[in-house]
């Protein structure tokens, strides 16, 4: 492999990436091309503490030393525009261009944006880098009215966080609940609850209708019931786009994302995709997927690695994700879409409690509210394919370890 690997995007996906396949003994070239300027960094820190710390540095993945050590050609500030199947080439927005033998899309996603009624005004963003980061930290110092649209994952942690940090926040939800894509409606009303008494406020079934503005800067939103709520901020956590027009007009299969199989194979030959920016049919469900964690980016590079060292398998890598939410540790394994049965373990109003969601008998997934060991508990029995009974699950984690202990003293070795 005389042009070696490139790997388009710098995130969590295309780090992994990089290291793996040195870590699996591949000695050829890896060039390493992110957009942003920064050494690569952890994400999820953003919304949670950076936003409110002014001294607070991005906490990068892999220190400069590791990449020049592993020999990794790590470009940053580059912007890759064109991919080339045919020609194997890529194209940068300078106009140079380098050839590849083999490629990965590690694009990842993008803030979904939506027209709103009186914008664009200054105050109206949204968060995925640590540029956006940067922004929303300068401005809440100096403003006290916040407003965030969405009551998903990131713009919950913004609203826990701002508020922590003495900033007034009303978060404003279009579905009759929070977290409606992703939670189980007790963990939801549960979340909802303790941001309320933080000093969140929280309007369901409610939309922005429009923003007003002075001097160029958003001043107040007006909600589809027509309350004026006055905001210096306006944060919009309404989703992600994958990042897939490069894929597509290179002629790769997309549509909500970049197509592959279950080794990360795209439909061009020796090109791959992973994480946030791809789709593929999900082992476990069935469905068609594309997720967005840091679990899902990591153990799908990894994959990638092996599948090019000549040892990879199907993925099916157990799914799994966390969020920091004020003084909740959330943390979901498995898919938990399709449920009709849950299984409430722990007590609510301790703030540490477990819904276990079956569907006909057999365990889909955990969500977790401060139950650290119940997560990996269920990390371990979804790895291994056991199912507890639904009364067991009910019994708590004793119960559950000892039946998982049984039913691994039954399996052939
Ligand atoms: P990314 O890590 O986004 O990396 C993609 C990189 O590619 C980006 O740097 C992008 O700029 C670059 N790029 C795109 N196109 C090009 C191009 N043409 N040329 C060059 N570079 C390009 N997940 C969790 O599991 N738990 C959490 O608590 C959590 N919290 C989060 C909080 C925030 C604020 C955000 C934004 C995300 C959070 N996530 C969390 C999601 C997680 O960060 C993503 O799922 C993960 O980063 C996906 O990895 P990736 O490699 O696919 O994409």
């Amino acid at each position: 492999m005389k042009n070696g690997i490139v790997i388009i995007g710098a995130g969590h996906g295309g780090v992994q990436a990089a290291a793996s396949l040195r870590e699996e003994g591949f000695d050829g070239r890896i060039t390493l091309i992110g957009d942003e300027a920064e050494l690569p960094y952890h994400k999820p820190p953003l919304s949670k503490t950076f936003i409110k710390d002014a001294a607070a540095k991005p906490q990068i993945l892999r220190a400069e030393a590791f990449y020049s050590g592993a020999g990794i050609d790590l470009m940053l500030g580059e912007n890759v525009v064109r991919l080339d199947p045919a020609a194997k080439r890529i194209e940068f927005a300078s106009g140079s261009a380098i050839p590849f033998d083999r490629a990965i899309l590690a694009t990842g996603s993008r803030p979904r944006e939506i027209a709103i009624e009186g914008g664009p005004l200054g105050g109206v963003l949204s968060l995925r880098s640590v540029a956006d980061a940067r922004v929303i930290r300068d401005l809440s110092a100096t403003v006290e009215d916040v407003v965030v649209m969405g009551g998903g994952f990131i713009g919950l942690e913004i609203a826990a966080t701002l508020v922590a940090g003495g900033r007034r926040v009303t978060v404003i939800e279009a579905q009759d609940r929070l977290l409606a894509r992703a939670l189980a409606p007790a963990i939801a009303a549960h979340v909802g609850e303790r941001l309320a008494a933080s000093g969140v406020r929280i309007l369901t079934g409610t939309t922005v209708r429009s923003i007003e503005g002075e001097s160029g800067h958003v001043s107040a939103v007006i909600t589809s019931t027509g309350e004026r709520i006055p905001a210096r901020m306006l944060i919009v956590g309404v989703g992600v786009v994958p990042n897939a027009e490069l894929a597509q007009a290179a002629g790769l299969a997309t549509g909500n994302g970049i197509i592959v199989d279950s080794r990360m194979r795209t439909s061009a030959p020796d090109i791959f995709a992973l994480g946030d920016a791809a789709r593929y049919r999900h082992w476990a469900t069935g469905d068609e997927v594309r997720l967005e964690s840091v679990q899902n980016a990591t153990d799908q590079a990894k994959l990638i690695a092996r599948t090019i060292a000549g040892h990879g398998e199907d993925y099916a890598a157990v799914p799994w994700f966390w969020s920091d939410i004020g003084d909740m540790k959330l943390q979901m394994v498995g898919l938990t879409g399709g449920s009709d049965r849950t299984i409430l373990s722990g007590e609510p109003a301790d703030n540490k409690f477990s819904v276990f969601h079956y569907r006909g008998g057999r365990l889909l997934g955990i969500e977790s509210v401060n139950r650290p060991a119940d997560h990996m508990l269920g990390r371990k029995m979804m790895g291994l394919g056991f199912s507890p009974d639904p009364a067991t699950a009910a019994a708590g984690g004793d119960a559950l370890k000892a039946a998982l202990s049984e039913w691994q003293a039954r399996q052939p070795v």
